[in-house]
């Protein structure tokens, strides 16, 4: 069943009252906003496209699960918290039935989060979906990825390279019991956005961002933003006990290193401070792993106790041949 755009939009992506802020929501040409007094807007936006980011026939509501997880990603890596997020939605066709699931994907994720829906675009063409969230963050305590000083140690939160298994079970290259199956596609679908970590790290981290693109690529964004080099100690990356028991672990690793979509925070803390931070890990409050070093340089190098291990650059990027 097909429904015209302006029944789309009233029946699917309705505004949810009471939300922080909002003085006028979805309807007019524009929403009207008022972020809280004396902090900073952090801005971000993220699109998906079918076929590239996810597959065209996937489950709609983890489609939009995902859109949204990912932006909230952002304003974790950056120390801000969600506001309100705009919708860009392009459809080959309005499908009732899809339109629904996604609409329900989507609203769950943003009740979850107390992120509210106050605007978009709809359009027709092949499946592409944009999204951009709001936060507020305290100005003098947004996490950069400039910050970063010889010395810090690096962190990161959870578990590597999940996402990255889990392309490969959702491709049907490797079959895992159905237990497995869940969890991957979990990892994948419905990545955890590290708001409650982010919260704990203002005023602690010097830097920060979010594993999008794999461990290397994205401690590489930090360095270059930095000027600094990074050391990472490849015995110490996390691996989830499903990674170890599905690949031997040298691909475990490079899943874990380049594999990208994790949506983890990669952080680094200065030594003044690391007593604060491990105060919050021993407390529970906090899962992260130290990995590494700042150093000086310009490039991320692994090693393996006190042997460099050659790592092949990666993460992936979209204008370029990227053949894994
Ligand atoms: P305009 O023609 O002025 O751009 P639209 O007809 O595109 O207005 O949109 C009407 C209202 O519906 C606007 O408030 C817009 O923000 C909202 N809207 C359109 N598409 C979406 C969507 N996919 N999700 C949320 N709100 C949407
Ligand atoms: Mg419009």
């Amino acid at each position: 069943m097909a429904v015209g755009e302006f029944e789309l939009i009233r029946r699917y992506f309705h505004y949810q009252a009471g939300a922080y802020g909002v003085a006028l929501g979805i309807g007019d040409d524009c929403a009207l906003l008022q972020p809280p007094a004396n902090k900073q807007l952090a801005v971000s936006m993220d699109t998906l496209v079918g076929g590239i980011h996810f597959p065209n026939n996937a489950d709609p509501e983890l489609i939009a699960q995902r859109a949204l997880r990912v932006n909230l990603s952002d304003l974790a890596a950056m120390g801000a918290e969600p506001l309100w997020f705009t919708l860009g939605l392009t459809l080959p066709n309005a499908d009732a039935k899809w339109l629904e699931g996604f609409s329900r994907g989507l609203f769950s994720v943003a009740n979850e989060y107390n992120c509210a829906l106050v605007g978009g675009d709809t359009t027709r063409g092949p499946l592409c979906i944009t999204i951009q969230v709001h936060g507020a963050v305290e100005a003098e305590e947004a996490l950069l990825r400039g910050n970063a000083s010889m010395g810090d140690q690096v962190y990161v939160t959870g578990c590597l390279g999940d996402a990255a298994a889990a392309l490969a079970v959702i491709k049907g290259e490797m079959a895992v019991g159905k237990s497995a199956f869940n969890y991957f596609m979990a990892c994948y679908y419905r990545p955890v956005p590290r708001l409650r970590e982010s919260v704990c790290l203002r005023g602690l981290a010097s830097s920060c961002i979010d594993v999008s693109d794999g461990l290397l690529a994205d401690l590489g964004h930090i360095c270059e933003n930095s000027v600094v080099g990074a050391v990472v100690d490849l015995e110490r990356v996390p691996l989830s006990e499903p990674v170890r028991k599905l690949v031997e672990p040298d691909k475990a690793i490079k899943w874990a290193l380049s594999g990208g979509d994790d949506y983890q925070l990669c952080f680094t803390v200065p030594p003044e401070r690391l007593g604060q931070l491990r105060a919050l890990i021993d407390r529970g409050t906090l899962q992260a792993t130290a990995i590494g070093e700042i150093v000086a340089g310009d490039k991320v190098t692994c090693v393996r106790g006190n042997r460099i291990v050659e790592m092949p650059k990666s993460g992936y990027q979209h204008f370029e041949n990227n053949s894994d």
